[in-house]
Parts: structure tokens; sequence; C-alpha cells
């Protein structure tokens, strides 16, 4: 069977299940389980394909179908223009929360101290590190697996002890009391209700720890805006992803709590 047909045949397949961008998604995971980068399927279309490759690409579909993410089956996503390690049980970094780090990075303040809540995979803490090279980065995460694969993905970015990992409840180490420059968090911030109802994708797979923001979805911002003022510096930032609904609400969570 030859490369160009087997693709075809994959994208039928994901087609049918219902997933949504099933050519790309097809062309991704052939190309990762033949070592192509997507581009040189096609220069390659007339190759005839392995028994073991064609067995391994359609494991993977089949995963696929099921709604397991593109992500989870590759172990890898990109963010900020970093590879990072995802597995089952850490958030999959979003395209969204670039945005994020793109808006702070964007302020050229000389952030030194900085604290990333709830890390997961370490993305934001990793990606800020890449481009200030100054900076000293705390990160904490309630779930020991996403400091674990957090710890893995830094080593392949940061400079020696840059950022320090810490497992625990939105902890902020007392020392750092009025000397933290930007507290930046992407934090779950999905109604508890609504959990079910979100892609299979989400809902499925990923860990409810890192969505469930309480019943109203609020309660992460309101514990981090209790805790910022007294650990900000005077000059420091305090940076939020929030959906685009509840921007002016979380504005006033944090207007209450401005001491
Ligand atoms: N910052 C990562 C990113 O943007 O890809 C992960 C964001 S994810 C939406 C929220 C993260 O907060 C999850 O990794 C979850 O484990 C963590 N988390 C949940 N409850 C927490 C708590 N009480 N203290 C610290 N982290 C918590
Ligand atoms: N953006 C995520 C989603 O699409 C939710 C992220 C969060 O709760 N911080 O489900």
């Amino acid at each position: 069977m030859t490369l160009i047909s087997l693709l075809q045949a994959g994208i039928i397949f994901l087609q049918e299940k219902g997933i949504e961008n099933a050519r790309q998604e097809s062309e991704i995971l052939l190309a990762e389980t033949l070592g192509l980068s997507p581009i040189d399927l096609y220069l390659n279309a007339s190759r005839v394909i392995s028994y073991q490759d064609r067995k391994n690409f359609l494991k993977w579909l089949k995963e696929r179908a099921k709604h397991r993410p593109l992500q989870y089956i590759l172990g890898y996503t990109e963010f900020m223009g970093l590879r990072l390690k995802v597995r089952e049980g850490v958030f999959i970094p979003r395209p969204e929360t670039e945005i994020l780090v793109e808006t702070v990075l964007k302020t050229q303040r000389g952030f030194r101290t900085i604290l990333d809540i709830g890390t997961g995979s370490g993305a934001i803490a990793i990606a800020l590190v890449k481009f200030l090279l100054e900076a000293k980065i705390y990160a904490n995460d309630i779930s020991k697996e996403a400091i674990t694969l957090a710890r893995k993905n830094a080593k392949e970015t940061e400079i020696d002890g840059q950022i320090e990992f810490v497992e625990g409840n939105i902890l902020i180490p007392e020392r750092l009391k009025g000397k933290i420059d930007l507290i930046i968090s992407n934090p779950p911030y999905i109604k508890r209700t609504e959990i079910p109802y979100l892609p299979p994708e989400v809902s499925d797979f990923e860990p409810w720890i890192a969505l469930d923001g309480g019943e109203d979805g609020f309660s992460f911002y309101q514990r981090i805006a209790e805790q910022a003022s007294i650990y900000l510096s005077p000059k420091g930032i305090l940076s939020l992803e929030v959906d685009d609904k509840n921007a002016s609400q979380v504005v006033e969570i944090l207007n209450k709590n401005n001491k």
C-alpha cells in the first residue's frame, strides 16, 4: 500500500468517526509514524508502507477515533515555539495561553521574581524563562504528575535553577511577601456543572482538577485576588487568563480585593 492511499484511508476513517480536522490530523499521525514532517508526506506519496508502520498508524487512528486528544497520542505539543511533553493526567497547553505570555512580554518590564500558579506542564514558566534571562520563577501545582512533567520539560529549556517547581495548593512561599513582580496564572475556570458538556477530548481525557473552577467558575480568581496584593511588589503585575464571558466579573473580583 502506498503512502498516499494509506493517508486517504486514514482521512476517511477519522471523518467517519466525526473528527473535525481529519485531514490535518491524519497527516500529523502518519508523518509521526514514519518519522517524516507533514510537508514531506506528499514528496513521498508513492512510497510503499511496511506492514508494521500501517499497523502503528491504524492503532493511533483508533485511539483518535475514541477522542483521545492528538497531543496525548503524540506525547508532545507546541507552545511559544517550544516542544513540550504532555501526557494523560496533565493539562494540554492551549494556543490562547500564548496570548497571556505574549501580553506580559510586551510590557517589557524587567520582571525578576515571578510566580506561575497552576503551572501544569510548565508551559507558561518555561516560555517566560526563554525570554527573561534574569528572572527567577516559582511555579506551583497541586498535581504531583504535573510537577514531575514540568520539571522534565524545564530541563530542556531553562538555565539551571531558574525555575523552582513546588507541589502544593496555590502555595506562595512566605518570604516572597511584597517581592513578586509578576503573578501569572491560567487557573481552572470552568463552572463545575459545565465540565461534562465540554468536548469529549477535554471532559473524558484531561484532568478535571485542571478545569474545575468551582460552582461558579470563579473560585481561583477569588483566592488569587485575596493573596495578590500581599505578595506583589509595589509595581508588581497580576496577569490572568479568563474566559471572554467572565472578564468583567473577574475585574470586579480583583477591584474588590485591591487593597
Ligand atoms: N498553566 C498551565 C497551562 O496554561 O497550560 C496549566 C493550566 S490548567 C488550566 C490549571 C492548572 O492548575 C492544572 O495544572 C491544575 O493541576 C492546577 N491546579 C488546580 N488546583 C490547584 C491548586 N489548588 N493549587 C495549585 N494548582 C492547582
Ligand atoms: N481553555 C480550556 C478549555 O478549552 C479551559 C482552561 C481552564 O480552565 N483554564 O477547556
